[in-house]
């Protein structure tokens, strides 16, 4: 099928890929991914059009900004990638819409950041890579200095993406002699799932119930293991929460098909999510377009559901008039 929306699709700029990790890829490896993810209006674009792809929603690779040491680096970084996501997004009418990068070193200026892009360069939302590293380890965005910014991005009406990263060092003795556990294949899941639950548990959303969060890879387990939480919490520790967590899930989370092009997992997520909370991701350039779409097309969902998770939803949720930006 055409008209597609992937929503989970990474670029990389020139003096941003010190941020990209060498960790779990070979040196070859490392260097075809630097060059997918710098092509934009090459193959890209290709392969777009032979997955029946019309837009790209793109962001900034991981770990992106928020692995940056230095606050004020960190804020000028940020403010940099916007200029050149803008520029992308112009260069290609109607193929990309861009999310913007914040620097939540600083949380004031994430505001900013986050205000100009989303009003002044039409930007759509904002990811982030996970935590934001910080000398002393890292911080998570349940932390009450975030609270202005969570408001701010109910405010502007843009969701945010919350993109999966390494575990900080300091949580990674559980992979110690089994390293090929510790990023895409597994770790990224539990550290983004658990990113997620310290926003759920810490009331970030009865204090702002506008926030809307996206994670990729059908929810990271999180539409599989929050019945069993809920009915735990309930018995072992109580809550301060005003819903069940379940709730949270429901009317604060999308999830995206990104590198999880798995029919069972699907029909669970949409069995828990419902249809409308789910949308069409590739996560290219580190899965393949054609392998998403060729799954995604053969998917056993209603014609008008599988409109509403690869194109519908997406237009909603970013804005993106169909007619004019794909
Ligand atoms: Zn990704």
């Amino acid at each position: 099928m055409t008209g597609k929306i992937a929503v989970e699709e990474h670029v990389v700029f020139p003096e941003y890929e010190k941020y990209v990790s060498r960790a779990w890829m070979s040196p070859e490896m490392h260097q075809r991914m630097i060059a997918r993810l710098s092509d934009i209006g090459g193959t890209r674009l290709e392969l777009m059009a032979a997955s029946g792809i019309d837009v790209a929603v793109l962001s900034l690779v991981t770990e992106g900004v928020q692995g940056e040491l230095d606050p004020a680096h960190a804020v000028l970084q940020a403010s940099r990638a916007n200029d050149l996501m803008a520029e992308i997004v112009e260069q290609y009418p109607g193929r990309f819409v861009g999310l913007a990068t914040v620097a939540l070193q600083d949380p004031d200026a994430a505001i900013a950041e986050l205000q100009r892009a989303v009003r002044d360069l039409a930007m759509r939302g904002v990811c982030v890579n996970g935590f934001t590293s910080s000398p002393a380890g890292g911080e998570y965005y349940d932390h009450e200095k975030f609270l202005p910014f969570w408001q701010c991005l109910a405010e502007l009406d843009v969701p945010l993406y919350l993109h999966p990263r390494y575990p900080l060092e300091s949580q990674r003795g559980i992979y110690v002699g089994r390293e090929e556990l510790l990023g895409s294949t597994w770790g990224f899941g539990v550290e983004t799932a658990t990113h997620a639950l310290r926003l759920i548990t810490s009331g970030l959303f009865d204090r702002v119930p506008g926030a809307q969060v996206i994670l990729g890879h059908l929810g990271e387990t999180l539409p599989f293991a929050l019945y069993r939480m809920q009915g735990r919490m309930k018995a072992l520790r109580g809550s301060a929460l005003t819903k069940p967590v379940t709730e949270y899930l429901h009317e604060n989370f999308y999830v995206a098909t990104s590198g999880n092009f798995h029919t069972p997992t699907l029909l669970g997520a949409l069995m828990e999510m419902g249809v409308d909370r789910v949308l069409f991701a590739v996560d290219y350039p580190f899965e393949e377009m054609s392998e998403a779409a060729r799954w995604f097309d053969g998917v056993p969902v209603a014609v008008h559901d599988r409109a509403k998770i690869s194109r519908g939803n997406a237009a909603t949720l970013f804005a993106i008039d169909v007619r004019q930006d794909g």
